[in-house]
């Protein structure tokens, strides 16, 4: 199934009433940039006792507002209910949540119950940073017959996201695409940041990185969304959000920006081999440190040591325009691998 590029979908996050269903449907239509509207109809929550979406309710109104706009409409299913009241209702496209995605039971429960559908249906990564489980969802509906499979990449919880609800972890979106190329991936950046402030900002890095569209969520009276109210922007806000990012193309064909990407290029390549260099320099000497502290008999671990390190860079770090996001990773990956040298020179010993 071939969409049009780049893809927006767009809607609230939960239906709620007809009204607002018809209301926020007419408002992203008029924007001209919407390609499809979406809607939650159930809605998983954390907690029990907040709103779980008004259920199989909802389906009607998205159908009128289909008629009303000429918008085809998108929901979440979740389970073998959800499954067919939405092919009942004949609504055009399905996502598949963060929270199912992460659970094969689930994922196999939904795949059987659209077995064989034409319909577009994407799937959320997985609430943690597990390509594998995500390839597995993507797996169990193809194993199913079903042939238009898209991703939405919306971030993965528990990463200390910082100031965003669900840390991006582009990486991990990278390699899904990487290892599933012919399946197009939006993101979801109302997801990702949780709040309105950044998702320009976020939008924008996905088209960077090009992406084959967006999920955003809008909402005729955002302030008043019975779910994700910080994260929802009303129609008018969307138009000037997609208004300002630019899709830029992926090659040019200027003969200077070819000769200075090439000249950049050769300096990271140097850069990278340099980098190596000193970290193999560097794990020598934590081999060595093993060797004499295993003639002393003093353990590897000396927490102090370590606290020591980490303050020390931090502190020169100051002027060099790295995050602490990246040095505390950078770092971490530079002891474990010094631990296990070390422990290498350890057990040597002991053979
Ligand atoms: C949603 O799209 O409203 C939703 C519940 O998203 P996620 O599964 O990404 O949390
Ligand atoms: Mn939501």
């Amino acid at each position: 199934m071939e969409f049009k590029r780049p893809l927006v979908i767009a809607g609230p996050c939960s239906a709620e009433s007809e009204e607002q269903i018809l209301a926020t449907a007419q408002a992203l239509a008029a924007t001209g940039k919407v390609d499809i509207m979406r809607a939650g109809v159930w809605k998983p929550r954390t907690k029990p006792g907040n709103f779980e979406g008004v259920g199989a309710t909802a389906l009607p109104w998205l159908v009128k507002a289909k008629e009303m706009t000429g918008l085809p409409v998108a929901t979440e299913i979740a389970n073998s209910r959800h499954a067919e009241s939405a092919l009942e209702y004949d609504i055009d496209v399905l996502w598949i949540g963060a929270r199912t995605a992460a659970n094969p039971f689930s994922m196999q429960e939904v795949a059987e119950a659209i077995r064989d559908t034409e319909k577009m249906v994407f799937v959320k990564n997985p609430v943690n940073g597990d390509v594998d489980l995500w390839c597995g969802a993507v797996e169990r509906l193809a194993a199913c017959g079903v042939k238009n499979i898209g991703l939405i990449h919306r971030g993965f919880s528990g990463y200390g996201a910082g100031e965003l609800r669900n840390a991006p972890m582009w990486h991990l979106a990278l390699e899904m695409r990487r290892r599933m190329p012919d399946l197009p991936m939006l993101c979801d950046p109302s997801h990702i940041c949780g709040c309105r402030q950044y998702i320009a900002e976020v939008s924008q890095q996905a088209a960077d990185l090009n992406y084959y569209g967006l999920m955003i969520e809008s909402h005729i009276n955002p302030d008043k969304a019975w779910s994700d109210a910080k994260q929802q922007l009303t129609p008018a806000a969307l138009d000037t959000l997609l208004d300002g990012i630019k899709w830029r193309a992926g090659e040019s064909s200027s003969e200077s920006y070819k000769t200075a990407l090439l000249g950049l290029r050769e300096q990271i390549d140097s850069l990278d081999r340099e980098i190596l260099q000193l970290l193999s320099e560097r794990m020598n000497v934590a081999e060595q440190i093993g060797r004499i502290k295993r003639e002393n008999d003093v353990r590897i671990l000396q927490a102090s040591r370590w606290e020591d390190i980490v303050e020390h860079v931090l502190a020169q770090s100051h002027n060099l325009d790295l995050s602490e996001e990246f040095l505390h990773t950078m770092l971490d990956a530079v002891h474990v691998e010094s631990i296990n040298r070390q422990n290498r020179v350890m057990n040597e010993g002991e053979e």
